[in-house]
């Protein structure tokens, strides 16, 4: 007979891929809604915990929601039912939906979204761009920003179609001249720009991240250095699938009588406009997880 699973035990399989002791103090892991003790046979894998995706998890028979971003990031002092985070709150409870958040733990994790990224790019590791901690020994641990060496030199712009390529992007934001020639590249998924001193350090000749600003954007013109915004969303959108198919791997493990089930209805909150020479609109782009797919 199968074993059956908890919220607990979900919580132990995170922790077993990416410790929650990876992530940073200022970040609020784990269990964030929920019983540990209840009874689990579904699991769904997004990116943000929200009505909609409380909602799936709700709608494809699962008892939780793992996330990666917080649903919490300051300490509450009231629960309002007709707002967020209190909404969402409200509608797990509702559903038996109990929320997991991996986000920094996931990040520095060897399985994360930075490695993650690196394979995509088939980049060659060469160290993490954050001063490493005691964390640093286990092999599970990679850090938060990574740099290292492209198979072969290309151009920046050569880059940026790789990567709108592989993320299925529309439009990808180039900070520097479309002809530099990178080799040595550092990435930070998610928002990375206070990583890119770092990344000039280590003498890379790019940086790729997400949430770029204008002034942060001078800068990179400044010290010399490619940036390639792909945007929050694209940047991390990419570990759901590995996550859940990790996660698959460790129910099989514990002959576990549970399905895993990947996120459809996420997409990025920025919708790309774009126009043609005369301001007609020829094109409205979204990137949409792929997934839907249960455990096999
Ligand atoms: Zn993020």
């Amino acid at each position: 007979m199968r074993t059956h699973v908890t919220v607990a035990d979900v919580l132990q399989w995170i922790d077993d891929l990416a410790p929650f002791r990876f992530a940073e103090s200022w970040d609020h892991c784990g269990l964030q809604v929920g019983d540990p003790q209840e009874k689990v046979s579904g699991v769904l894998v997004a990116l943000d915990p929200s009505l909609s995706t409380v909602q799936e998890a709700a709608q494809r028979q699962c008892q939780v929601l793992v996330v990666h971003h917080p649903l919490f990031f300051k300490p509450l002092t009231s629960i309002f039912l007709d707002r967020s985070p209190g909404r969402i709150v409200a509608e797990a409870i509702r559903h038996n939906v109990h929320i997991i958040s991996a986000h920094t733990n996931l990040d520095a994790a060897s399985c994360g979204t930075n490695n993650v990224l690196a394979q995509a790019i088939s980049l060659h590791i060469q160290g993490s761009l954050e001063n490493l901690s005691t964390a640093d020994s286990d092999p599970r641990y990679l850090g938060l920003g990574l740099y290292g060496l492209l198979p072969k030199t290309c151009s920046a712009l050569e880059l940026t179609q790789q990567l709108a390529h592989i993320l299925s992007l529309q439009t990808v934001r180039l900070i520097g001249h479309p002809e530099t020639l990178v080799h040595k590249v550092a990435l930070c998924t998610g928002s990375g720009m206070s990583l890119l001193g770092r990344a000039k350090q280590n003498g890379c000749d790019a940086f790729i991240t997400g949430d770029v600003k204008y002034h942060d954007a001078q800068s990179a013109l400044d010290h010399n250095i490619v940036v390639i915004d792909i945007g929050h969303f694209a940047s991390e959108a990419l570990v759901v699938s590995p996550l859940a198919e990790a996660l698959r791997a460790a129910a099989r493990r514990h002959d576990a009588a549970i399905d895993i089930w990947t996120s459809t209805v996420e997409s990025d909150p920025f919708l790309t406009v774009i126009f043609d020479d005369k301001r007609r609109t020829c094109l409205a782009g979204t990137t949409e997880v792929p997934g839907g797919t249960p455990d096999s």
